[in-house]
Order: C-alpha cells, then structure tokens, then sequence
C-alpha cells in the first residue's frame, strides 16, 4: 500500500488517532486530523498537535476536508455513520479504520477476540499461554497499544494477538484473522447501533476474511453466535458451557479429557470465566501454542483488576469490584457467581440497556439496589418493584449505604450495567474511586 505523498485523512484524535499520524508522517503521508473536540479539550494528544507536518482542524468537522483526502481513517470512537464519511464514500473516498491500516503490513499471522463481554480477559490470557509456549507475542489492539503501534515498532513478535471491538470491525476490509474468537454476543451499545442485529452483523465481520485453512473458535452455548456460524467458511470449534464443565465439539486440537483436565487449574470465579479460559486455550493451541504453555498461564492467572474482582472484607462482608461491567450480561454474570446474598450498586450513563432483562436474577440474588448516576431513575423505574432500592449521591455515599445494608456473609458489589462517563473519565477511575470508599468505610468502622 503506497502511503507517500498521500492525502490521508485522521477522524479522531485519541490514543489510535495519535499512533495512526505517527505512523503514516513516518511513511511520507501528508496528515490532516479532524476532531470535533476544542483545542481546550484535549489532553494527552498534545505533544502531537505541535508536531510539524501534521494539520489540525478542531472544532466541527468541515466537508471539504473529508472530500479532498486520498484516504480516510476513522477511529473507533467515531461512528462511520456520520455525514462528512458517508459524503466521502459517495465520492468513492476509501474509508477504513486502523486495525485495517495496520493489518495491510503485518506479515504474521494473527488471532484476534471479539465478543459483547470477557474481550480483554480472554486475549490477556490467551497471549499469556502463547509466551509460557516461548512464543514471542504482541498483545494489544483494543486494548494496551494500538496495532497500528506495533507496526511502527521496532520490535517483532512472531504472532500477533488483538482484542477487536465491533466498532473497529465495522471499519475493516480485508483483514484476516487467522484464528478469529467470537465469545459472546448480547445487548449493548444500543447508544451506537439500531438493534441487535446491525450489532451482531458488526460482530460476524471478524469471519468474513477467513479462509478455509483458518479457524473460527465460537461460544456454543450463545444462540446469536450459533446462529450466524452457518456464515462462517473457516473451520469451527465451539465451547459449550455445561453444568460440569466446558464441552469442546472438535477434539482434533485437543481431547475432551485433557481440556476439562487444564480448566480444573483455572481458579477464576464463575461459568463465564471457564468459557474465556475454554475459547483462549483453544485459539492458543491453534496457533501454536502448548499444552504445557497454556497449562501455565491458567495457572498463574489471577484476573484483571475491576473485573469482578474481590477487594476487601469488612466485619464479614466482602467487597467485589466490576466496574467494568457496563452491560447487563456481565451484571448477570456476576450475581450468577454469587451464592450469598449481594447489596448491588448500579448505575452510571445509560448505554439503552434493558436493565429489565436482570429482573428474575435481582429477584434471586439480591436483597437490595443502591443507585447511582443519570441512569438511576431509569434503575428504579424498571426493577424498583422487585427489591428495595435506595439512591446514592457519590461513590461513597453508594458505598456506605450498601455496607449498612449488608449482614455478615454477604456481598457488596459494584456491578454498575452502565458506562462511567457521567461522573469518571473511565471505568477504571470508577473502580479505583469505589476501591478508596471501601477503605474510607473500614476506617469508619476502626474509628468507632
Ligand atoms: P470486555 O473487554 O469485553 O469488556 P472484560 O474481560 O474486560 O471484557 O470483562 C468485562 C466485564 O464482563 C466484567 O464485568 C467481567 O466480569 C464480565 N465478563 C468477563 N467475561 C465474560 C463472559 N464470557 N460473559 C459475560 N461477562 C463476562
């Protein structure tokens, strides 16, 4: 793909519209980035706004930009949907995203994870079990650096592992996962897409470059993936959650016995943690990986931090932090893992999620909501009959009334069914801001 002297255009500037203009000022291109945020407005982005040879234009995007560029490369924060991009593409402009930008020069083979929920577990993981193989792997993407950084790099790794959303699968071309994994596909993002469907068709493009000799690793148990499998023209292997274990359909990359025997070492909680561990050893077999490799890192893994992660005990009541469950099936998720009864914070911006769906597991699993943020109204209006519901004012007021509210034995969860940006700047600030108010809480208790 010649880059040289290209007009390209950037829609976007975070952190893969940084990495993208670096990358293609270091290829010749002549860059323009467009983004709507003011210059005020933007933060680690900076240093590049001063860079020679790269044009800025903040503020509303102008059309006349988007119709005079060679390329456009839209980030996966901007919806491909918006007028200035569909105008261009009327033109014949080609629009793509950045894993497809990247993928055009990467020679190695790829595995790339998709699915609604347990994205950057499962790629973690999976890139763990390649390196325990002595494999040496990049793991990023969606999550940790950019693909298109990796490109630029220096260093080379010998297989490729990405975490891939569906908005940058709705920018993509021809890129080729050669091991694709497909973990879930539920509600979400209804802020984004139509309906179900649009969103599940966004999903299904991780197959659509595949060959014959790739392999699509799919959720069995999930009937939005079973559905679009008939699609898929690589080979299959399903996961089926079963109430004993993980049932695997193909054992020519590994035997039933000897898959059930590496998930008895796995110690994270939950059937939806199984069914990440079951999808990251299959994909790592796949591509090269070991038994004795993958048994180590299902080993050694402890999780990752605001992933229904166990923070403190307090006078008998544990405290879980899943901040990063911004959906209702990871809600769902969590309080299945749950035998003792949960005191639940939920709340935050509300993506259109139906919190409704959770009313039959709020019903069984907990004794009462707190609410907190835009979506609390929303909360109440939709599951405020079945358990009591109390309203919190900040984090730690969620938090105290939760403590208050809990006996010994049972569990206070922050699994909010929503995303953060009402009060944080992300879901990890979030988590780490509920961490501080359970500390808070335990000194109130030594100071009484
Ligand atoms: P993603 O990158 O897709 O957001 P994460 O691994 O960061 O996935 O987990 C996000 C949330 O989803 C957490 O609350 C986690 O507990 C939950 N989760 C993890 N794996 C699954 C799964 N397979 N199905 C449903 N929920 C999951």
């Amino acid at each position: 793909m010649k880059l040289k002297n290209k007009n390209i255009l950037i829609v976007g500037l975070g952190v893969t519209g940084v990495a993208t203009a670096r990358f293609l000022i270091n290829r010749g291109a002549s860059v323009t980035v467009s983004d709507q945020k003011k210059e005020q407005e933007t933060g680690h982005e900076e240093p590049l706004i001063r860079e020679p040879g790269i044009r800025m234009e903040l503020g509303p995007h102008r059309i006349e930009t988007f119709e005079r560029a060679d390329l456009i490369v839209v980030s996966p924060g901007v919806p491909h949907t918006i007028l200035p991009i569909r105008r261009a593409k009327e033109q014949g402009i080609p629009v793509i995203g950045e894993i497809e930008l990247a993928s055009r020069f990467i020679t190695e083979p790829i595995v790339a994870v998709t699915g609604t929920n347990g994205k950057t577990t499962t790629t973690t993981l999976l890139g763990k079990m390649l390196e325990d193989s002595g494999l040496k792997v990049f793991v990023g993407g969606n999550i940790g650096k950019p693909l298109i950084a990796y490109v630029d790099g220096e260093e080379k790794a010998e297989i490729v592992v990405i975490e891939v959303s569906s908005f940058q699968l709705d920018t993509i071309d021809t890129f080729r996962a050669n091991v694709a994994v497909l973990l879930n596909i539920t509600d979400d993002h209804m802020d984004r897409y139509p309906d179900l469907d649009a969103y599940t068709k966004s999903k299904a493009r991780i197959f659509n470059n595949q060959q014959y000799n790739d392999t699509a690793v799919l959720n069995g148990s999930d009937p939005v993936v079973r559905s679009l499998s008939r699609d898929i023209l690589s080979r299959k292997v399903f996961f089926s959650s079963k109430e004993e274990g993980v049932a695997i359909s193909d054992e020519s990359i590994i035997s039933q016995e000897n898959m059930s025997q590496l998930l008895a070492d796995f110690k994270l909680p939950g059937k939806h943690n199984m069914e990440n561990a079951a999808a990251a050893s299959l994909a790592a077999l796949t591509a090269g990986g070991t038994f004795e490799g993958v048994r180590t890192a299902l080993r050694k893994f402890k999780g990752l931090p605001h992933r229904l992660e166990y923070i403190d005990t307090l006078n008998g009541v544990d405290f879980f932090d899943d901040s990063k469950a911004t959906n209702v099936d990871s809600v769902a998720k969590a309080l299945e893992t749950f035998e003792r009864p949960v005191v639940l914070i939920m709340g935050g911006r509300n993506k259109g999620s139906k919190f409704h769906t959770l009313r039959d597991l709020i019903g069984r699993h907990t004794k009462k909501l707190i609410v907190i943020g835009e979506a609390k109204e929303d909360i109440k209006a939709e599951l405020g009959d079945i358990k009591p519901v109390e309203t919190a004012t900040s984090m730690e007021d969620a938090v105290f009334k939760a403590y208050n509210a809990a006996k010994p034995g049972d569990i206070v969860l922050l699994s909010p069914a929503c995303a953060s940006f009402d009060m944080y700047n992300s879901y990890a600030q979030r988590g780490e801001d509920f961490c501080k108010a359970v500390e808070e809480q335990k000194k109130l208790i030594i100071d009484d």
